[in-house]
């Protein structure tokens, strides 16, 4: 069966043609790093406009480019969140007005359940149940993943996600926007132990992360005035990986029975990440999958598979279900939110 993927979350406007057997027909994507930049992070009412504009022919683009017309796609699946509600807005009416025309059934994507699933777009061989580690824009998280819709929150953090570390740090180094790849590119001429950075929560025996104190030790270290900015980078990329391993190495411990060690979300797209971690993968004698990168930040490849995921257990959502800017993988975690995580 063929899927079309709509994704219009954060500011990647996506849309993409995949077929249930892992066939990728076809992926379009439009950044909006340059409507955004001069203010240094996304600004929601510009990436909701911008999404209202790229995303009809963005859909065009990916059935032309799949060879197929909507009544060849046998299902529409789109991010209904969690993300900045004005995108997501754009993205699941188009998605309605679609599957309404066409009369094809829509299936609501939870954005984190796209990410999660998307290693399972790239190889085949990775079975249910597996640890993740889902490291983004806006979450940091270790969940068992025991089935579609079935994940176990084992850890998250306490304050900033991984990957708004990297953005954070990013600005205060002058690097640019978007930051994680900038502070990649940077750290390969630094020498990642020349600053002295702390690696917060690490050793605790609850696997969560922070990364707020880590930030602000990076904004002390450029004030001192010392230090090179590329040395900065490269120490600022070293205690976060140090972070992830640790945090993740404690989680496999609280997985029994995973059969894998698992990457996804934009910070995947991070080499240092990805090594460190297929060495914490093999240490523990487990099989490691990290997407391939393009695959790791938003895309709609991976909304139309965790919709491919659904649709093969005959799962559809009402043309009413409401967009919802919070979304959690695990709805029993959540309520435990109160209780300090
Ligand atoms: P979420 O998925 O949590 O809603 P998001 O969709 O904004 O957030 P993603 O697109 O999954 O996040 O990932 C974007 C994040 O990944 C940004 O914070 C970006 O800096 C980071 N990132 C992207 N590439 C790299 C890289 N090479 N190294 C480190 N971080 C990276
Ligand atoms: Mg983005
Ligand atoms: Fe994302």
């Amino acid at each position: 069966a063929l899927i079309l993927g709509i994704e219009s979350s954060c500011d990647e406007t996506a849309a993409a043609v995949i077929a249930t057997d892992r066939r990728i027909l076809s992926h379009k994507l439009a950044g909006q790093e340059a409507a955004h930049r001069p203010y240094g992070g996304v600004v929601p009412e510009i990436a909701a406009r911008a999404h209202v504009e790229a995303l009809e022919p963005l859909v065009a683009a990916a059935l032309a480019e799949a060879g197929v017309e909507l009544e060849d796609i046998d299902a529409i699946a789109a991010t209904a969140g969690p993300g900045l509600i004005g995108g997501v807005m754009v993205g699941l009416v188009t998605a309605k007005a679609l599957a309404l025309a066409a009369d094809k059934p829509l299936i609501a994507v939870n954005h984190l359940e796209g990410h999660a699933l998307s290693p399972r777009l790239a190889d085949a061989e990775l079975q249910f149940p597996y640890l993740l580690l889902l490291v983004s824009g806006g979450h940091c998280q270790l969940l068992f993943v025991e089935g579609v819709g079935r994940y176990r929150r084992l850890a998250t953090t306490i304050d900033d996600a991984a990957g708004e570390a990297y953005d954070k740090t990013a600005k205060l180094l002058g690097l640019g926007f978007p930051g994680g790849p900038a502070v990649e590119k940077a750290a390969l001429d630094g020498d990642p132990k020349a600053v002295p950075l702390p690696r917060p929560l690490l050793g605790t025996p609850e696997p969560h992360f922070s990364f707020a104190g880590l930030k602000s030790a990076v904004l002390r270290a450029r004030d001192a005035g010392t230090h090179r900015t590329e040395d900065i980078a490269a120490s600022f990329q070293q205690a976060v990986v140090d972070c992830l391993v640790d945090r993740t190495r404690r989680a496999i411990g609280r997985a029994p029975g995973a059969t894998a060690l698992v990457v996804a979300g934009g910070v995947a797209a991070n080499k240092a990440v990805r090594g460190a971690l297929e060495a914490l993968a093999a240490e523990n004698d487990l099989p490691f999958f990290a997407p391939p990168l393009w695959l790791c930040t938003d895309n709609a490849a991976m909304i139309g598979w965790a919709g491919a995921e659904h649709f093969l257990q005959g799962r559809s959502d009402p043309l009413d279900f409401a967009a919802r800017p919070r979304w959690p993988l695990d709805p029993n975690a959540e309520k435990a939110r109160g209780a300090g995580v």
